[in-house]
């Protein structure tokens, strides 16, 4: 098929993320301390020490409040709770972890990170502890990421999500506040906010979106006539992308998982549209403007989505990359506000004894967490990462022969 690629989308190759310098040698440590661990227990031998299992990148669920309604909404049971950060311990849970080797921090979903009180000097302080920071925002507020933008640098991105090409479409399926606000108001913003910081890249999200898609009872809007349409104005707008991605729906496990035998009418037919959308997408694309198909996109249409779903017992990613959101930490972005996915509280990490009790919680899910069962019907965009991970561990193979990468400024996991 045009444009279709078996390969994953460059920010979604998280074991070349991995083997970057300035991440490896934290992997490193990861590896030996699990081969260790595993000697120990075949041996009988004491089990090594636990070491500090802080993850390398995170996303950062600044607050639960949100001021949009969208239909297809993935965090909707736990938006605009009463629970909130004390900025102060925030901070010192930040300083904390990039002390201890985090290199990146997304401030994404489970509300709106604008409508987080100080958000823009929290932007401040996470880049000067020398982090990377990304936001995904629902463009509402495009104000607060022009006051932020003389932050960003090289690498940082900024993604709004908007999920149409046409205003009414835009506002059926977001209901946001004002009930007046337009794709046209949100775009007019991109222009001001490249003149005030060119370095970094602003992307226009765009979730596909079917007949027979919910969530929960409600019937989400299909977009997918409007594909095409979304990226002309991306790229009139002067974004630097746009990103398709299928919509995913909440499992009764509480799992993200991507559930395409929902779709109504023809699934073949309904792939024949998306890839003509997307194709079509493609004339728009030039030395200022691409066109980005999510890796379980590619899945999704080459129908190997299944590949993606058969995991390894242990989920070696839940120990480098986490979600902290006002309810918690959890081990994956998959269990945001899950039970049994939580690592610790909200206040996770702040001070040295904090790192100790969160590290054993880590090793905890580590033993019991069974991704093979949890996580049996998620497209896990991790699958291949976490496949190397234990056959590395398995192996036993020298850990200096691994060739590692050039380090470079996608440490985001
Ligand atoms: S196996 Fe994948 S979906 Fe499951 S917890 Fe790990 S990263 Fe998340």
């Amino acid at each position: 098929m045009p444009g279709t690629s078996r390969k994953a989308e460059s920010i979604h190759d998280f074991t070349a993320k991995l083997r970057r310098q300035g991440m490896w040698n934290s992997v490193r440590d990861y590896v030996e301390w699990q081969r260790a661990l595993r000697h120990a227990r075949r041996t009988g031998a004491p089990e090594p020490t636990v070491p500090d299992l802080v993850p390398l990148s995170i996303n950062l669920d600044l607050t639960t409040a949100c001021n949009y309604k969208c239909d297809h909404c993935i965090d909707w049971d736990i938006l605009n709770a009463k629970v909130r950060y004390e900025d102060a311990v925030l901070r010192a849970q930040m300083e904390e972890m990039a002390a201890r080797g985090m290199r990146s921090v997304i401030l994404i979903g489970g509300g709106e990170p604008t409508l987080y009180p100080g958000f823009v000097d929290f932007v401040r302080y996470l880049k000067e502890l020398r982090l990377q920071v990304s936001v995904v925002t629902n463009g509402s507020r495009n104000h607060k990421i022009l006051e932020a933008a003389a932050w960003f640098e090289e690498g940082d991105w900024v993604r709004l999500s908007l999920d149409s090409g046409r205003n009414d479409t835009f506002q059926r399926m977001h209901h946001p506040s004002p009930s007046t606000l337009t794709l046209d108001e949100i775009c007019s913003w991109i222009p001001k906010i490249k003149a005030a910081n060119g370095r970094f890249q602003i992307g226009y999200s765009f979730i596909i979106t079917w007949k027979g898609g919910t969530r929960d009872d409600v019937k989400v809007v299909e977009n997918i006539g409007e594909i095409e349409l979304a990226a002309k104005r991306a790229s009139e707008a002067g974004f630097d992308y746009i990103s398709y991605k299928p919509f995913l729906e909440r499992a009764e496990t509480g799992s993200e998982v991507m559930d395409p035998d929902k779709i109504e009418g023809h699934m073949a037919e309904v792939m024949r549209r998306i890839r003509e959308g997307v194709d079509a997408a493609r004339q728009y694309e030039g030395p200022q403007f691409s066109v980005r198909e999510s890796t379980n996109l590619r899945m999704l249409m080459q129908n190997s989505w299944r590949d993606y779903t058969h995991q390894p017992r242990v989920c070696h990613m839940q120990a480098l990359r986490q979600v902290l959101s006002p309810h918690g930490m959890f081990n994956c972005p998959a269990y945001r506000g899950v039970g049994f996915a939580r690592i610790g509280d909200k206040d996770v990490f702040r001070d040295p004894q904090s790192v100790r009790d969160a590290s054993e919680m880590v090793k905890a899910l580590l033993d019991n967490f069974d991704a093979r069962e949890n996580c049996k019907d998620v497209t896990c965009l991790y699958n291949e990462t976490n496949w190397w991970l234990e056959r590395l561990i398995e192996s036993g193979e020298d850990l200096d022969a691994v060739p590692t990468l050039p380090h470079n400024r996608d440490t985001f996991l």
